[in-house]
């Protein structure tokens, strides 16, 4: 399925998916010095100004054929959301009226961003708020790297995102080209090591091999959720057509050409997912691939029938795992109070229960 990817109602385009080759082509053909290119980088990387107007040290005539073309931040910010763990969410409003999520997730030395890669998301997970209204488009290039920066934004002056994770709205790998150019730019440009970068997806084998051709360093999670495939499909419609075999044959190639080893997520589901014998399989999987598990305990979703498991069983399925030699963790929730599960709040605030 091809999605659109907006930006045509738009009348410039994003500095932000401008990679730092393509800054200096286009100074070059505008008869400018090289080190513009720098300064214009600098400026929103460095010293995250919030428009073009703030380039001091460019000449107001290079500002003004810059604004001309390009903007740098599009979104508004709609809603801005703090929970008492110091987990913050903005819910943003793009140009065409769509809205997505991001969060800042703090913790003693990190400072993480979870970002969207597209409006809403096409897979349907039946636990999951992102996809109950399925995908109204992808987010371009641009549009993902200004999640990062309004995140970067919500840090202390003397704060640096440490870590971004692709775990908001949308599949990352159904939005193949803007992913990996915004994957990218985070890298050279938002100055985030590889290794602190993570890809979730629920699981395209194809799209996992093209990442791992592309032969950087990236860390990727792959949403398992159940050791079976009947159980999977109950869970992830997409999973009818990929079984987990062929999830087991794409991320050893990704392990084989990349090196870097495989985050399996496993959303823990009252009654669902989390019994003994689900972790035991979970483990006798584990065994084929050079991976580690994370365990995620469910946010609930209002309107929706799933539970998270009490603390005690998700201690037990984690035991379970380490018992049979798996590096297992077990996630603390953050952001609860602010519905920081991915696409609970554009759904409260598009469904009008957030006022
Ligand atoms: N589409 C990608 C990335 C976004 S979802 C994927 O599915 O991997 C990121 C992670 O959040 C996934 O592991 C997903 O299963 C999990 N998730 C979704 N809804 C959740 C909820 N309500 N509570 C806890 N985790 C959730
Ligand atoms: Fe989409 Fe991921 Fe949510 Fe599934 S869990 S609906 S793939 S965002």
């Amino acid at each position: 399925m091809k999605l659109p990817i907006h930006d045509t109602e738009l009348k410039t385009k994003s500095l932000l998916g401008v990679s730092s080759d393509e800054m200096g082509d286009l100074l070059g053909r505008w008869d400018e010095k090289p080190y513009r290119a720098k300064q214009i980088l600098e400026w929103i990387y460095d010293r995250h100004v919030a428009s073009i107007d703030e380039m001091t040290n460019l000449s107001k005539a290079l500002r003004e054929k810059l604004a001309g073309e390009f903007h740098l931040f599009e979104s508004r910010i709609v809603t801005e959301s703090k929970a008492t763990d110091r987990t913050q969410k903005l819910l943003l409003g793009w140009a065409d009226g769509q809205t997505t999520e991001c969060v800042m997730i703090p913790s003693d030395r990190r400072r993480t961003a979870c970002i969207s890669t597209q409006v809403g998301c096409p897979v349907g997970c039946v636990f999951c708020a992102s996809g109950l209204d399925g995908v109204k488009r992808n987010l371009t290039t641009g549009q993902i790297v200004e999640q990062v920066m309004r995140v970067q934004r919500l840090c202390e002056p003397d704060e640096r995102l440490s870590n971004v994770v692709f775990m908001g709205l949308g599949e990352p790998l159904a939005n193949y080209d803007c992913t990996v150019a915004a994957l990218r730019q985070i890298n050279a440009l938002v100055g985030i090591g590889a290794r602190k970068i993570t890809v979730s997806t629920v699981g395209l084998p194809k799209q996992i091999r093209r990442l791992a051709d592309e032969q950087l360093q990236f860390t990727l999670a792959l949403s398992l959720h159940a050791p079976t495939d009947e159980l999977r499909q109950q869970l992830i419609p997409w999973a009818e057509g990929v079984a987990i075999a062929e999830l087991v044959d794409a991320v050893r190639y990704y392990f084989d050409k990349t090196g870097r080893e495989i985050t399996l997520e496993y959303v823990l589901l009252e009654g669902i997912n989390d019994a003994r014998n689900h972790a035991a399989a979970v483990a006798d999987l584990c065994r084929k691939m050079r991976t580690n598990v994370n365990l995620i305990l469910y946010n609930p979703v209002p309107d929706l029938p799933y539970r998270r498991p009490t603390d005690e069983a998700a201690r037990n399925f984690l035991q379970t795992l380490r018992s049979k030699g798996v590096n297992a963790h077990l996630r603390p929730s953050r952001g609860m109070e602010i519905d920081s599960a991915c696409g609970q709040l554009r759904r409260r605030t598009e469904h009008g229960t957030n006022a």
